[in-house]
């Protein structure tokens, strides 16, 4: 068995962890990435709906209109779904999560991380660029359908507020939407078309491309379990089946399964997952959709991936491991079939994923404050494809000493005591 030294191993090879490892080596550090799977991007990486969300200034919190809290309770609405016999498991995180949401929490929370979304596009056109894949971006933004004028009417308000960070866009009366996406059929109020996010038709592909070019530039990937990870003179050790890796430091970036890492270290972080599931369906004929298409009042979206129409369902609160219930993709199918001419289905059963979240919804970034050497990089809940690069560059920074481009307190660990 080799041993393997470097000055860093980052844990972790989905979108997060990547972009860390690239950020870390393009300032000069020799770094060895470590997952558990032969390539990177498998995992949530791999599933979600593909869009860098530079529009998304107000992060997804908890709702606290009563009717919406009684409608979510039914287990009936598309939006979320629940394990109702495991409801005291994550109770208490919810909890946490309706605490942080209360609006001046969430408010803060929002500022906190709102440089860093606005940066998320750039930093992604920056590697997409090095990686040499731009056929991995399409510049088109996404379409928030509303089925009544009373969500529409809402809708409108918060993009009234979020022009003021600078987020574009579009209303669309029924005649635009037809314009611009003339294979939809149904029953619209209205839509907004944001028009300054990215889409990625390949998501995965796209972490894939990042790990080639951190390759190509001199990084080592190496499969190993991070739960090996142990502190030993000098640093971090892991163990895989070949080979053993040291450095001086190491990064937790292991998206929904950090907990595996950092719990036995003695770390009581409230990661939380919100689950999530996609399937690919064949469009029927030569019906084409340009954009990702969020069909907001029934609670999926449609995005046109390299693979076939991606649809992916909302949220449903269950233990990570706990068997697959597509519950929400059952009841999204015969809607988007309505919505889009949609053939038949591309696998066999849905993916399923985890979003990692904190309560309030803003990643930890950081040194872990009992642990030389050792840096979290983790919990970016419904927006790790957008934030993944920015993150990375704003973790190496503070790794290598260097001024960080944000101010990174509002992603400190110690937030949560
Ligand atoms: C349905 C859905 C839709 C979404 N849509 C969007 C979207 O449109 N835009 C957006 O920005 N975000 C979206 N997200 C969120 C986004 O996908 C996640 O925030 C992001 O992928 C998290 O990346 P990560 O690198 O932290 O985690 P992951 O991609 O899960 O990477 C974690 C890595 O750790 C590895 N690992 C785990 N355990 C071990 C171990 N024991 N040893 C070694 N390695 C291990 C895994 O193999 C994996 O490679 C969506 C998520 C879902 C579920």
């Amino acid at each position: 068995m080799a041993e393997l030294k470097a000055d860093v191993l980052v844990l972790g090879a989905g979108m997060v962890g990547v972009s860390a490892a690239l950020h870390l080596l393009k300032r000069g550090r020799d770094v060895i990435l470590v997952d558990r799977n032969d390539e990177a991007g498998e995992e949530t990486s791999y599933g979600n709906g593909g869009i860098i969300e530079c529009a998304s200034v107000f992060p997804y919190m908890f709702p606290r209109d009563l009717g919406e809290i009684l409608r979510y309770a039914t287990n009936r609405a598309p939006q979320v779904s629940y394990h109702l016999l495991e409801l005291p498991s994550y109770l208490p995180w919810l909890v946490r999560y309706f605490l942080a949401s209360e609006p001046k929490r969430a408010h803060r929370a929002a500022m906190g991380v709102l440089p860093l979304i606005r940066r998320s596009l750039i930093e992604h056109e920056a590697l997409i660029g090095e990686a040499g894949v731009p056929d991995l971006l399409r510049k088109t933004g996404w379409i928030k359908l509303f089925r009544s004028d009373a969500t529409l009417a809402d809708a409108q308000g918060a993009f009234e507020r979020a022009k003021q960070y600078g987020v574009e866009g579009e209303v669309l009366d029924t005649s635009a939407i037809a314009q611009r996406e003339p294979g939809l059929t149904g029953d619209f109020a209205g839509a907004i078309h944001f028009s300054g996010p990215g889409f990625v038709p390949d998501p995965g592909g796209l972490a894939k491309a990042y790990a080639s070019l951190f390759k190509r530039e001199g990084g080592r990937f190496v499969v190993a379990d991070a739960r090996s990870l142990e502190q030993v003179a000098g640093g971090w050790r892991v163990t895989g089946a070949g080979d053993t890796v040291v450095a001086r430091e190491a990064v937790v970036a292991l998206g929904p399964w950090s907990d595996l890492v950092f719990a036995p270290l003695g770390y009581a972080i409230p990661l939380g997952i919100k689950r999530g599931y996609h399937l690919h369906l064949r469009p029927r004929g030569n019906a084409v959709l340009q954009h990702p298409v969020l069909d907001s009042d029934l609670g999926y979206l449609l995005a046109p991936m390299n693979r076939g129409i991606r649809m992916t369902t909302g949220v449903e609160f269950a233990r990570r491991d706990a068997p697959a219930t597509p519950v929400q993709v059952e009841r999204a199918l015969p809607r988007a079939r309505a919505l889009f001419p949609l053939g038949e289905a591309i696998e066999a059963k849905p993916w399923k994923g985890a979003r990692p979240c904190l309560p309030d919804m803003l990643p930890v970034i950081g040194k872990a404050p009992r642990h030389a050497g050792l840096w979290f990089d983790f919990g970016h809940q419904h927006h790790g494809l957008t934030l993944g690069p920015v993150t990375g560059r704003l973790l190496a920074e503070m790794m290598t000493g260097a001024e960080p481009f944000s101010d990174p307190a509002p992603f400190a660990v110690e937030r949560f005591g």
